[in-house]
């Protein structure tokens, strides 16, 4: 590219479009004449890239980046930067770049899984339209700031070694006001917004603990899971891809520290409400904040037709592994019939077999051994959790049979009492002699004289 040739304005344009900070990084190190169109207006090209990178939510994020940086920990609503800082301070540092990347890749991870949960099952990738996705990530922003400021960082900080237990119940009551004084800052649809994020993210804990099939998670979780939220909502997308282990701050002896953790963001939140007569609770069966409008919200399971399991509820080839991620699928071992789960020769190998396999592998490859009564059921079906249920349970010995098969075990004569028998649970030489994966065509007696 010869300098002579170049348009200023058009470099500069394209600069302004590039996506992230990796692509300008790589596009203005490609010539000199670009980079040095790029030394004219560094900070405006950085702040649209931001821009583009984050969205409209770049001033909420900038806000969270910046007064977690400052280590503004426990500071009343009215000490932390606002939300027009971006305004006040337009010029981005290096460390407030890099933290943005961090925090927005995140957040998007989890707009993507809240689209796919919440708005359009058939897809992993966020189908929220503009105005959905800058309320959730808004919303996002903001609860992340709020657990930077009064969370766990803020406990650490001012942990005092001797402090006796009435300081801790006065730096607990000091904590609860500032929590509250800032939800007070927000409007009441803007507490609707996280309200709704923090059922959802819940929900991804309550998985994280075993609980699948449900839009509304249980009131009650673990200390392990508020915990969480405690220390940075964002980091639930590390728990979705690795399960609660990956949470490593997490001490279970940890002693006063849960009074500061427990009901950690509804309590503030809803004390909020309830002082402005609004209804503490998110409202059930009625249309809920940030999505205007989901995918097949009222389909029916293709199958048992039930009214009581609609839309977001129902469960097909794009969203399994959402029910069953590779670190849970072993649970499905649960769904088992009879007593083969704990069959002596190939417990081992079934769970083995379970993690090697990807969800849609598994629940899909089900359907290759259909028996007589699924007839009409196919793989593409919808189905509400019972009927997946009900065909997981029906199959999953079947199939595993097909593994061993496959991999080219022989496979003994069946036992009489299939999967019901009990011997294969204590008799080594029992389990290996005879096949188990099979139904019993004898009562589930304990065989005498086997
Ligand atoms: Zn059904
Ligand atoms: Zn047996």
């Amino acid at each position: 590219m010869h300098s002579s040739f170049v348009n200023v304005d058009l470099v500069e344009c394209v600069l302004r479009f590039l996506p992230d900070f990796q692509c300008l990084a790589s596009t203005i190190l490609t010539s000199k004449t670009i980079y040095n169109v790029f030394q004219q207006h560094p900070r405006s090209v950085v702040r649209s890239v931001a821009y583009n990178l984050v969205g409209p939510a770049l001033p909420q994020a900038l806000r969270f980046v910046r007064c977690q940086n400052a280590q503004l920990y426990s500071k009343s609503v009215d000490e932390l930067l606002g939300e027009d800082d971006i305004q006040k301070n337009p010029v981005l540092s290096s460390e407030d770049i890099t933290s943005l990347v961090a925090i927005s890749t995140a957040v998007q991870e989890l707009e993507n899984l809240f689209s796919w949960r919440m708005k359009d099952r058939r897809f992993k990738t966020s189908q929220l339209s503009l105005v959905e996705s800058t309320r959730f990530q808004k919303a996002m922003y903001r609860l992340s700031l709020f657990s930077a400021v009064y969370g766990h960082n803020a406990y650490e900080s001012n942990i005092e070694t001797d402090s006796d237990e009435e300081e801790t119940d006065s730096a607990l009551e000091e904590a609860k006001k500032l929590r509250k004084g800032f939800f007070g800052s927000l409007s009441t649809p803007e507490l609707r917004d996280i309200q709704r994020i923090e059922t959802f993210l819940r929900g991804i804990l309550a998985r994280a603990e075993g609980v699948y099939f449900t839009t509304i998670p249980p009131a009650t979780y673990s200390p392990e899971s508020s915990f969480v939220l405690y220390c940075a909502p964002h980091n639930v997308i590390d728990v979705y891809n690795g399960g609660l282990d990956c949470i490593t701050e997490w001490d279970p002896d940890t002693t006063e520290e849960i009074f500061f953790h427990d009901d950690f963001i509804n309590g503030p939140l809803t004390s909020v409400l309830v002082d402005r007569n609004e209804p503490p609770l998110l409202p059930i069966n009625q249309k809920q904040p940030i999505i205007d409008e989901i995918f097949g919200e009222h389909d029916r399971c293709s199958q048992c037709q039930s009214d009581t399991a609609q839309g977001l509820d129902l469960w097909g080839p794009s969203n399994w592994s959402y029910l069953w991620g590779n670190q849970h699928l072993y649970s499905i071992a649960q769904l088992l019939k009879g007593r083969v789960g704990a069959n002596l020769a190939d417990r081992a190998h079934f769970l083995t077999v379970l993690r090697e396999t990807l969800a849609e592998e598994l629940v899909g490859g089900l359907f290759d051994y259909k028996t007589p009564t699924y007839i009409t059921w196919n793989k593409a079906d919808w189905l509400c959790s019972q009927c997946l249920e009900k065909f997981i349970r029906d199959h999953l010995h079947i199939w595993y049979l097909g593994q061993k098969v496959k991999r080219g075990d022989l496979i003994p004569s069946n036992c009489w009492y299939g999967y019901n028998c009990r011997t294969q649970t204590h008799k080594l030489a029992h389990a290996q002699k005879l096949n188990h994966w099979c139904e019993p065509i004898k009562g589930d007696a304990p065989p005498t004289n086997f």
